[in-house]
């Protein structure tokens, strides 16, 4: 695929470690390609970061069909700079793509896409303990009519923000509220497929926890209200009587490449891992027997968040004393050393950028 290139006049400057949070400084260019059922994806070129414009009926203002990815640029310790993963984040916005009728990305497009990108802005990636340049990219329906059907048009768009360290001042429990409300997400439905309509529809109880001092939602099933699914916007772990848990993918699971990174870790090293179905009577029986010995969010933002306290409408427990689990240190450790290269790759997952 050609990509034209189309540098700024105005680079800006990068951004002093410490003041970074997360998502809100953008690199210097952005990458974009149109779509249109007769040409198929055509004019790839990376150009100046900036504001762009959309049709006031464009598909994705009105209908919401928009997905996206996140992965991350690291920095290693020689200054070299790698992805890690990033073919999954490719599949994984096609089988997204695929789930809202927006048109797919060839993979090996994909790649170069995430290549040449990166390769350009590398002067971005900031080199300080724990940061990284956070790359999104993200791909919506832009027809230009109210009319309700499978796109024609589409747009795909690859943008950066470099990020500070998730965990500053170390990796502290939070405390999260299962949710028996409002629902993520149901089988048969988006849940498998990373797009903003789910966020949307999250961001109620993410809000009602918050109010409450929670830092976020333990989502149920949306059938029964009976089976854990996920934390946040992140999947979710327990080790139960020393065996891993995590809720099986049934449809209305975000795929998470944490997740599938957590268990082959595990796996490897001798633990037994069960991907099935979790009811909540279940772990608050585990809860109360003494057996829930750790649980954990996982995801690209934090690797790993480690649960200290769950509430479930007035009764609240404390999960490992309200501290970071041995399972749960040892996952944070083995991924940030691979992704940030102190650990040698020994399962094919880094990428290297030039
Ligand atoms: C992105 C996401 C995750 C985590 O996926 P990773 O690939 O590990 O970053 C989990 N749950 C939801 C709802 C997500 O959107």
């Amino acid at each position: 695929m050609e990509i034209k290139i189309v540098k700024t006049d105005h680079p800006a400057q990068k951004p002093d470690a410490a003041t970074l949070g997360f998502g809100k400084i953008f690199t210097d260019h952005m990458f974009v390609m149109e779509y249109s059922h007769e040409q198929g994806w055509h004019d790839a070129r990376i150009v100046p970061f900036g504001n762009i414009s959309l049709h006031p009926a464009s598909t994705v203002l009105h209908y919401g069909s928009e997905i996206f990815e996140g992965l991350k640029a690291y920095r290693r310790a020689d200054g070299k700079v790698q992805l890690f993963r990033p073919m999954e984040n490719i599949r994984r916005m096609n089988n997204s793509a695929e789930r809202l009728c927006l048109p797919q990305i060839n993979e090996e497009d994909g790649m170069q896409i995430l290549d040449t990108f990166v390769s350009l802005e590398q002067d971005w990636v900031p080199a300080a303990e724990g940061t990284s340049l956070y790359l999104r990219p993200f791909l919506f329906g832009n027809d230009e009519t109210l009319g309700v059907h499978a796109v024609h048009n589409a747009v795909f768009m690859l943008i950066a923000s470099p990020v500070g360290s998730y965990y500053k001042e170390g990796i502290n429990p939070v405390k999260i509220m299962i949710e028996d409300e409002d629902v993520r997400a149901v089988r048969g439905g988006t849940g498998y497929a990373k797009c903003g309509g789910n966020y949307a529809a999250s961001n109620r109880a993410g809000q009602r926890a918050e109010e409450k001092g929670y830092s976020q939602v333990l989502w149920l099933d949306g059938v029964e209200r009976k089976y854990i699914e996920e934390v946040g916007a992140m999947n979710v772990m327990f080790k139960i009587d020393g065996e891993i848990v995590t809720p099986k993918l049934t449809g209305s699971i975000l795929p998470g490449i944490t997740r599938k990174s957590c268990i082959e870790v595990l796996k490897e090293e001798g633990y037994t891992v069960h991907e099935r179905l979790l009811s909540l009577e279940e772990l608050e029986k585990a809860l109360r027997d003494g057996k829930l010995e750790e649980a954990w969010g996982c995801g690209t933002a934090a690797v790993v968040s480690p649960i200290g306290e769950l509430r479930y409408r007035d009764e609240v427990f404390t999960i490992n004393n309200g501290e970071i689990g041995e399972v749960t240190q040892h996952l944070y450790d083995t991924l940030t050393g691979v992704q940030w290269g102190k650990i040698a790759d020994t399962r094919g997952w880094i990428h290297p950028i030039g």
